[in-house]
């Protein structure tokens, strides 16, 4: 709990959340032996915590394992002085003096001279009945943490973009059938991804659809069905169904700026090269920042880049 009467505690850099770009940033803040905190409230790691493996991640010939690089990189942060305070920032104000004053929700108050928010993104709903009943009893936006519970049962994966698809293909080792539901007739995923897609033999694919309803029992916890609609028939077809793991996007973590900087259309962080934002000392990196490639290495770039900006501010503002 935050103590009210304690004075907040004053850093150089803080760094807002705990995924690819924020770790980097912290080893790079903190090898300028800047005085750094990071904050994370949820997994370390972020969006690559629950990857089963990076294939992309520069030097690694063989793909590593989502968490495992992600407790690596972690590692590595904290071996050149990064602090971790496992808990939200719940609000983030621009100070007279140009710092910034960060509220916790657990981990006390802070100042800091220059801010990076590298919050990412959280994944988007389908909206549609039996969704937010049926999460965690057969509903999950992450095969790679669910897929084991539905060992030799058929479940449906929803999207057409590389995490749908690789998603699913990793749920092939379980299940005894993906069905991969997409609104089009045509994936939007990688070719390599595809064609791994393709070549499963236990995978299917329903194009032209869209899922309108999740059935099941919320108390035994279980998905039983699934409603689906063909967009180009218009046809309701009800199918028995054990899982729905559901990709269709996410959205960025950018509430904390709402007000402070400019959005685009999707609540993106509008930043310049250096990962500046309008407002001197803050800086916005990773996928919560607009026009991002959103892979692990370019975030982790996102966030270096960012953190040696804030060096620089730094020393010509302090
Ligand atoms: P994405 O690329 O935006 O794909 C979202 C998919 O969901 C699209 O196929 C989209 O259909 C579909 N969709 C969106 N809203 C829907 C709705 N309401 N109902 C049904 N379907 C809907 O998102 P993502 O797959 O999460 O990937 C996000 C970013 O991370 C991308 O830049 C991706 O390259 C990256 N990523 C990379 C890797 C990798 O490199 N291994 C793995 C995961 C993610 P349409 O195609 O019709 O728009």
């Amino acid at each position: 709990m935050t103590n009210e009467n304690q004075a907040p505690r004053e850093v150089d850099i803080a760094i807002i959340g705990g995924g690819p770009a924020g770790l980097a940033a912290g080893l790079y803040a903190a090898r300028a032996l800047r005085t750094t905190v990071l904050f994370e409230g949820g997994v370390l790691g972020g969006q690559i915590a629950t990857s089963d493996r990076v294939e992309n991640y520069p030097g690694f010939p063989d793909g590593v394992g989502g968490f495992e690089l992600a407790m690596a990189m972690h590692q590595q942060s904290e071996k050149f002085g990064m602090e971790t305070v496992y808990a939200r920032v719940t609000d983030l104000q621009v100070l007279e003096d140009g710092r910034f004053a960060l509220r916790t929700d657990g981990g006390g108050d802070f100042i800091a001279k220059a801010t990076l928010v590298t919050a990412g993104a959280d994944p988007v709903k389908l909206g549609i009945p039996g969704e937010v009943e049926l999460t965690g009893k057969g509903v999950s936006y992450c095969a790679t943490c669910d897929a084991a519970f539905f060992k030799n049962m058929e479940v449906a994966v929803v999207g057409g973009g590389d995490a749908a698809v690789e998603e699913a293909v990793f749920t092939t080792r379980y299940a005894s059938k993906v069905i991969l539901i997409h609104r089009r007739d045509e994936l939007r995923a990688q070719k390599v991804l595809q064609e791994r897609a393709f070549a499963a033999e236990n995978m299917e694919f329903l194009w032209d659809s869209v899922v309108e309803e999740i059935h099941g029992d919320v108390a035994k916890g279980q998905v039983e069905a699934i409603t689906v609609r063909n967009v180009k028939t218009n046809e309701v077809t009800r199918m028995p169904m054990s899982a729905v793991f559901i990709f269709i996007g996410q959205t960025p973590n950018s509430n904390l700026l709402e007000g402070i900087v400019p959005m685009d259309a999707g609540k993106h962080a509008c930043v310049n090269a250096w990962m500046e934002t309008p407002v001197p000392g803050l800086f916005v990196a990773g996928d919560v920042r607009a026009d991002a490639a959103r892979q692990v290495v370019s975030s982790a770039g996102d966030g270096a880049t960012a953190a040696i900006r804030a060096d620089h501010y730094i020393t010509d503002h302090f």
